[in-house]
């Protein structure tokens, strides 16, 4: 029978559509297998380019004059402008701020051909690393209240290039989402006495019906409540609000948690377009203890239509249990190929 399941952090609601479950190796793409080049000439993003995109802002290693292994720079079409002032003006219901902000592109690797399911782990750490300074300092800057890390790969999750990459917006305003999630949260512990989403993590851990994989020091899930299909999560097991506070222990095993549901994602669906964020709790609650960071991973299987427009609530035709065990007898290792051998 169908059912309707409720987002413990968000309390939104979600259908279940049993009656036309989908059994989740119907969602693969199908995709032809496309040859890309590890180069291209007209590619900004890859190696002897560099002129083409606005100034470096860092790179990985450091000040290195061989070749980089991740490259951060200005996002040469940038949503917000760190030029301007956020002003805020408000005249009758109209409330405005000055678009000023941070827009940043993380190169994830010189390699034109590959994807982060497909990078070693060694590389995924570089990566989470320059997360996490860039973040850092980003994060001190008075006029910044958010700052959100995240992925699109594919078009129909928004890639506009192929060069594999991640992107960094830092906005003078705490998005209405993440408010409310935050909102919730603190009202769950003002409650309950405790974190929501480590109560959550240690009960999907007795569970195991929606685990995925489980380190010493994190835990990939489906999502009970997911709104779209095979909609992952992953939870540092240590409490910490902030992402800025992860260690780098964590960072190593973050890496391979991550590379290794993107590469069960890639094998099993034959390499969907997804997303991947980082939610995080704004800087001035960083040691919140109501709030707890994670990255959620969401695959671009379905697309939204009237009734999702119109409640927002979705219909999700995968139950989240069958995704996970989809997921778990996946062989993430078959994820193999483009690996850029100059790293
Ligand atoms: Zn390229
Ligand atoms: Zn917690």
């Amino acid at each position: 029978m169908p059912q309707l399941r409720q987002n413990f952090f968000t309390k939104e609601w979600v259908i279940i559509a049993t009656e036309r479950a989908k059994r989740p190796e119907e969602l693969a793409t199908r995709r032809p297998a496309q040859v890309v080049p590890a180069f291209l000439e007209s590619c900004p993003f890859c190696p002897g380019n560099e002129s083409k995109t606005p100034p470096e802002i860092t790179r990985f290693p450091a000040n290195s004059s061989d070749l980089w292994a991740v490259r951060v720079i200005p996002n040469k079409f940038a949503a917000l402008s760190s030029d301007v002032q956020p002003t805020r003006s408000l005249q009758h219901s109209r409330r405005r701020v000055e678009g000023f902000g941070f827009h940043e592109v993380i190169i994830d690797t010189p390699d034109h051909s590959s994807c982060m399911a497909l990078l070693p782990d060694v590389q995924v750490a570089r990566i989470l690393g320059v997360f996490k300074e860039r973040y850092n300092l980003l994060s001190t800057d008075h006029r910044v209240n958010h700052v959100t890390i995240f992925k699109n790969h594919g078009v129909d999750a928004g890639a506009s290039l192929q060069h594999p990459h991640c992107q960094l917006i830092a906005t003078p305003v705490i998005p209405s989402q993440v408010r409310h999630r935050l909102h919730e949260a603190l009202s769950h512990y003002d409650d309950a006495g405790e974190c929501m989403f480590c109560h959550m993590v240690d009960r999907e851990i007795e569970d195991q019906t929606r685990i995925v994989l489980k380190t010493d020091l994190f835990v990939a899930m489906e999502v009970f409540a997911s709104a779209t299909p095979f909609a992952t999560h992953i939870f540092p097991l240590r409490h910490r609000a902030s992402f800025g506070a992860i260690s780098a222990a964590e960072i190593t095993d973050l890496a391979c948690v991550l590379r290794t549901v993107l590469a069960k994602l890639y094998v099993g669906l034959e390499n969907p377009d997804l997303n991947f964020t980082i939610r995080s709790a704004p800087s001035d609650y960083s040691s919140a203890r109501h709030f707890h960071w994670y990255l959620s991973v969401i695959p671009r299987l379905t697309r939204m239509a009237g009734f999702e427009l119109g409640s927002g609530m979705f219909i999700n035709t995968v139950l989240p249990e069958a995704a996970a065990e989809f997921l778990r007898n996946v062989h993430a290792d078959k994820a193999t190929g483009a690996v850029a051998s100059t790293l």
